[in-house]
């Protein structure tokens, strides 16, 4: 049976990667800062045998120890880095107003966290057999778009993002572990607000397209969930 860990499995996108893994048979690790708090993903739990909930603030790398090492035992086929924060979507920001305490705390969960994440489950991604780290990132990670102004934490936080991994995909490909970059598209979640043109169940279906026909030639790729190259 493939097993995957996924980040922010609370809500949104990272609740319906979370379903559709345990829907199709996988071993689903689901983790969230508050687990016991996400309704859905206990309702998820309680009709899955197939699918655990596991505490992890991608921040506290306390949790992540832990959480690597309640698990040591596990192989992983795949790492699903979704957790995410965009504050400037709630507090819009711009000269005069931008909350460096925000943009801190954006890179630690949009940049570091996935990084750190990571660097706790190389072992275990390395025993199992599909062997990938799907990033979850965003087209506004592309400096190539920038054509407007705001949006600074955000967009810095996943273009080194997608710096960070392009560059760990080099020390893990020895290892066998590929690397993808993923944008979601603009999805209906509480990130990306009610007029998003994708559910998340159309966005994460075909972005687990992207995983299943993963090969080395994709590695370190930034990618629509369609699949569609991005300019860095
Ligand atoms: P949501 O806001 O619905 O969900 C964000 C998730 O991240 C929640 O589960 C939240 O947990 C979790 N999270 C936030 N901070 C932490 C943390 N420190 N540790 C662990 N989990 C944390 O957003 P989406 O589902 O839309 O976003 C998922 C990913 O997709 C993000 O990386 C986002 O940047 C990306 N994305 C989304 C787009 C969209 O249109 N929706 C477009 C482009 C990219 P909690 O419930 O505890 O707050």
């Amino acid at each position: 049976m493939p097993s995957v860990l996924i980040t922010g499995a609370s809500r949104g996108l990272g609740l319906e990667w979370a379903r559709q893994y345990a829907g199709a048979g996988w071993r689903v690790f689901a983790s969230a800062r508050h687990p016991l708090e996400s309704r859905e993903l206990q309702a998820l739990a309680a009709a899955h045998d197939n699918l655990t909930t596991h505490r992890l603030d991608v921040t506290r790398d306390d949790e992540i120890r832990a959480l690597a090492w309640d698990l040591a035992e596990e192989p992983l086929d795949l790492l699903v880095n979704n957790a995410g924060a965009y504050f400037e979507k709630y507090v819009p920001d711009g000269l005069g107003r931008i909350r460096y305490d925000h943009w801190e705390e954006t890179f630690r969960v949009n940049t570091l966290g996935p990084v750190r994440v990571t660097e706790a489950f190389v072992e275990h991604l390395a025993r199992g057999d599909g062997r990938l780290v799907a990033a979850v990132t965003s087209h506004m990670g592309s400096i190539h778009d920038i054509t407007a102004p705001g949006d600074y934490a955000y967009r810095s936080s996943k273009a080194a993002l997608n710096a960070a991994m392009k560059g760990l995909a080099h020390e893990l490909e020895p290892r066998g572990i590929g690397v993808l970059l993923l944008h979601p598209g603009w999805v209906r979640t509480r990130m990306g607000g009610p007029d998003g043109r994708l559910d998340c169940e159309t966005s994460v279906r075909a972005m687990r397209e992207r995983v299943a026909s993963y090969t080395p030639a994709w590695n370190a790729r930034f990618l629509r969930y369609d699949g569609t190259e991005i300019p860095w």
